[in-house]
């Protein structure tokens, strides 16, 4: 712990004893939430497609003194989730949050011209996967658990350059919903819709300086978002503190305007 920056010091330590696993968490927005956690006491399971990515993501995060652990996981991968949620048993005994984070957007086509194939693969990594995540993780779900779900601004309003994506993340609002309800009381389900974060999956916005000063003036706070923005909104709704609130989603964008 010796090595953490001041600022890092004056968070709480709201997952002491807690077992987190977060998908797609090797860079962006998953990284820096898999950090958040983990600096608040969490045991944290990070993981993405690719080995590599997953081993210097691990060894990021133990620099910083927390105690991570890797497995790869692809998330439309059945054996992979399989193992994810397994070897975190086998590790720590069980799971008290999932962070499900993943999500592909491979076509800047207009939906009338999007190939099938894209349109399956949209829906089954955006969607598809994390229902069929918390399938494999039911039965290991703590009592007061909690499941955050990484939705989009996008969702509220899709773009054309990426309309089905944005539409698989309004479905992650209703999905947010309909788990909500299913898996209550045991185990709380809420969303983090973010707005612009410059990330790698969202080159496009800072790669122009121009675009960026146009995302950045479409906000009220006159700023992109920043992974860490994320991190501590899906820490909140993770933690015991949104312990009353379930089958939300929580707009972190900087006042775009949002809502259907
Ligand atoms: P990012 O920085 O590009 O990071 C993507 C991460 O996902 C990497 O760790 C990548 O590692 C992993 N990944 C990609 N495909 C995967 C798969 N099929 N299975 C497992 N891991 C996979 O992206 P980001 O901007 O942080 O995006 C994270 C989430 O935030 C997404 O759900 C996105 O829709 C949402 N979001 C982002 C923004 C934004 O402006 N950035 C805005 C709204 C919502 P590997 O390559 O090793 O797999």
């Amino acid at each position: 712990m010796a090595k953490m920056m001041d600022m890092e010091t004056k968070i709480g330590r709201r997952f002491e004893g807690k077992v987190a696993i977060v998908t797609a968490s090797t860079q962006g927005i998953g990284f820096a939430i898999a950090e958040r956690l983990g600096l608040e006491g969490a045991s944290v399971v990070i993981s993405s497609r690719k080995q590599k990515n997953v081993d210097e993501a691990v060894e990021k995060l133990k620099n910083k003194g927390l105690e991570v652990f890797g497995v790869v996981c692809h998330v439309s991968n059945a054996q992979h989730r399989k193992d994810l949620i397994q070897k975190t048993v086998d590790k720590y005994g069980k799971i008290d949050v999932i962070v499900s984070n993943a999500a592909v957007n491979p076509s800047v086509d207009p939906l009338l011209r999007t190939l099938e194939s894209i349109l399956d693969k949209l829906w089954e990594i955006n969607v598809k996967a994390t229902v069929l995540l918390l399938q494999e993780a039911a039965s290991h779900l703590q009592k007061g658990s909690s499941i955050v779900i990484i939705s989009s601004i996008a969702g509220y309003n899709p773009q054309p350059a990426m309309a089905m994506y944005g539409v698989t993340k309004t479905a992650l609002l209703g999905l947010t919903k309909a788990l909500a309800t299913e898996m209550a009381p045991v185990t709380r389900v809420n969303a983090v819709a973010p707005g612009f974060v410059p990330t790698n999956f969202a080159a496009y916005i800072t790669k122009d300086e121009g675009v960026k000063k146009v995302n950045e003036e479409k906000t009220l706070l006159g700023r992109l978002g920043t992974p860490k923005d994320m991190a501590a909104a899906a820490a909140f709704l993770a933690s015991d503190d949104a312990c009353y609130i379930t089958g939300e989603t929580l707009i972190v964008a900087g006042g775009l305007p949002s809502r259907l």
